[in-house]
């Protein structure tokens, strides 16, 4: 049997912890520590050589009391349930920190697309969106990418549903294409406000970014453009990683070369000429004032944390730290920024980009970026004046934000009937 604890257990660890703070009530406890519903789908999708293979799939909703249940689809051989569900719930608490009208929802297929044709990853992505259909709409369900979806996923998804309601639902799904009713600002929204968060935290510690060494673990959606955005703000970005393994150079890594470079290198940053080689676990310990782990769950856990040492850790990814390293961090003067704050710029905007859908108005870029700088902005602020009344840290202290604002909602909506 296997007794390793699950995403699932490590986000009730860390909402029990906040939830004691807080004291609320039994009933909501309980109610805030399950999930709302939960689909486990098998679904079969036509595969280039005409035969038939079935995926597993889940969406869940943790929580719709402030809005829509909203959240990415993951593509990953390792989804799990309980992952998915970790995943929704902290949706929730991501969605209540930054203060907009939205719920908690995951939604994962397990299946490695580097291992399915373009044909094929089209057919499951459609055949998954039909799978949940029922659920999935702007009131609803607003699903978005996650690990190994994007964009054209999105698309595909959206226009699925479309076909099925006979006509074309921009605010069913987020981080679209800007021609097929995405958000300007959209794509880089989640390591944008990584970068604003950094900011924030740097001002708080007073510490100058000009030069700070800066280490990114993953160099995907959130890993490269935080890179980007941190690099922009004078950070010199020392360290990278990704699937293919990690690249070091203590003079700093240009990252829009090393864009371009994965570009041409089936996407991967092995063998770039300008760093050397370093493990991912290496990585991860490299002597810096910023480190943002923008990969997976779990990457630092009790085993490493006590040689990881930068000034500010800002977690890209969701749930890369587990709640053993936690405490750790804290006693090597770390200031751990959680996923729920840190990453929580690409929701912002995917808010935007629902709002825009409704409305049929876009917005320019410049705009979007205003609104997400001012969010941002507020909800560090708000968590950081949390966690100095209580004297936490920030992981409990977002913690408390978010299911006060939850709680809070529920009491005044009552209870039916
Ligand atoms: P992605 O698929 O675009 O990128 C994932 C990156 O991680 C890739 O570069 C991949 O090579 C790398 N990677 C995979 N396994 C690795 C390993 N063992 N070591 C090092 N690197 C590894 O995914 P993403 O959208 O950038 O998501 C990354 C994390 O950020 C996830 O935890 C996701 O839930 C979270 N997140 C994403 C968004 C978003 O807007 N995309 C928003 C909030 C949070």
């Amino acid at each position: 049997m296997d007794l390793k604890p699950s995403a699932w257990d490590f986000a009730l660890q860390q909402f029990n912890i906040a939830a004691d703070k807080l004291g609320i009530e039994n009933h909501l406890r309980k109610r805030l520590g399950n999930t709302k519903r939960e689909i486990t789908t098998h679904f079969p999708v036509r595969m280039d050589d005409g035969s038939v293979r079935i995926f597993t799939g889940y969406r869940i909703h943790h929580n719709t009391v402030r809005g829509p249940a909203k959240g990415g689809i993951r593509y990953h051989p390792n989804v799990t349930l309980d992952e998915v569900k970790a995943l929704a719930m902290w949706m929730t608490w991501k969605c209540a920190v930054v203060d907009i009208p939205f719920g908690g929802g995951k939604g994962g297929v397990v299946c490695d697309p580097a291992k399915l044709s373009r044909q094929e990853l089209e057919n499951m992505t459609r055949r998954y969106a039909t799978e949940i259909a029922d659920w999935i709409g702007p009131e609803g369900d607003i699903p978005a990418p996650d690990v190994n979806t994007d964009a054209q996923i999105m698309a595909w998804f959206m226009d699925t549903i479309s076909v099925h309601h006979g006509h074309i639902e921009r605010a069913l799904v987020t981080g679209k294409p800007v021609l097929t009713g995405g958000s300007r600002g959209r794509v880089d929204a989640t390591g944008r406000g990584v970068s604003i968060i950094v900011a924030q935290a740097a001002k708080f510690l007073g510490l100058d970014l000009n030069g700070a060494r800066t280490v990114v673990q993953g160099f995907g959606n959130v890993g490269l453009w935080s890179a980007v955005h941190l690099q922009e703000l004078g950070c010199k970005i020392v360290g990278i990683s990704d699937v293919s393994g990690g690249i070091f150079n203590p003079k700093g890594i240009d990252v829009i070369a090393l864009k371009e470079y994965a570009r041409q290198n089936n996407g991967v940053i092995e063998h770039y000429p300008e760093a050397e080689a370093i493990s991912n676990e290496d990585l991860l310990e490299l002597p810096c004032e910023i480190l943002v782990p923008a990969a997976l769950e779990e990457q630092i856990t009790d085993k490493n944390a006590p040689r990881i040492k930068p000034l500010i850790l800002a977690e890209g990814a969701n749930g890369p730290t587990t709640p053993n390293a936690d405490p750790i961090l804290l006693d090597n003067g770390v200031f751990v920024i959680p996923d729920i704050l840190t990453n929580a710029g690409g929701v912002t905007v995917s808010y935007f980009e629902w709002v825009q859908g409704l409305e049929g108005y876009y917005w320019k870029e410049d705009e979007v970026n205003a609104r997400l700088t001012q969010t941002m902005e507020e909800s560090f602020a708000a968590v950081n004046a949390m966690a100095k009344k209580h004297c936490v840290g920030l992981r409990t202290a977002a913690n408390m934000v978010a299911i006060d604002r939850v709680a809070e909602t529920i009491r005044l909506r009552g209870l039916y009937p």
